[in-house]
């Protein structure tokens, strides 16, 4: 399983869509200052169903639409698809290749689609919960947070390593089991 590529339309400084390619093993992204490098990183986390607008580097959700330049009129929507290859299986699902698509409009509303069909964000984060990407798996170390678990507490530390070895999936479900 790998990332294939990933598609940008008026998503933060993104207003006309962008394609970027990935191949297997490291892909680095390079360019000046303010030129969209994290905003790349912060489109992965969002179509994975992030939901929280701090993590995106905004105030609210809706900051994540391209809110216009002097030259470029403000956009209404928000739109990143994510193509996985998955020709070894790994997302438990019949495709060999999977593309999940979110879409954020100024008025609120929300869309999530699997391979084209429409899904709720439940959807796709049973999709990715074992496969070792998505929201609440740790791969995304965002600038400084290095700091911030060299600077944690054991008990901080402990919730980080329980995320990474896949047991806070767990212990959220024996909590919503319990609840019910
Ligand atoms: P650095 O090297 O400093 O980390 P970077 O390449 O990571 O820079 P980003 O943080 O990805 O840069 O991009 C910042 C740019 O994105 C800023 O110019 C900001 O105005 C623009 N931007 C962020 N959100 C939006 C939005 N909703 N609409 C338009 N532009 C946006
Ligand atoms: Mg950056």
């Amino acid at each position: 399983m790998y990332l294939k590529n990933l598609t940008l339309r008026g998503f933060k400084s993104f207003a006309s869509a962008t394609t970027l390619r990935f191949e297997p093993g490291i892909t680095t992204v390079v360019g000046p200052n303010g030129s969209g490098k994290s905003n790349v990183v912060d489109a992965l986390a969002w179509v994975m169903g992030e939901q929280g607008a701090k993590s995106l580097r905004g105030g609210k959700m809706e900051d994540v639409i391209f809110a216009g330049t002097s030259s470029r009129a403000a956009l209404g929507r928000a739109e990143v698809s994510l193509t996985i290859d998955n020709s070894d299986g790994a997302l438990p699902i019949d495709y060999s290749e999977v593309t999940i698509k979110r879409t954020m409009f100024r008025n609120g509303g929300s869309e999530y689609a699997i391979n084209g069909d429409t899904c709720r964000l439940l959807d796709i984060q049973d999709l990715l919960s074992d496969s070792g990407i998505g929201r609440e798996m740790h791969v995304i170390v965002g600038q400084g947070q290095l700091d911030t678990v060299l600077h944690a507490g054991p008990e901080e530390r402990r919730a980080l390593i329980e995320e990474a070895a896949g047991i806070l999936k767990h212990r959220k479900r024996k909590e919503k089991a319990l609840r019910k």
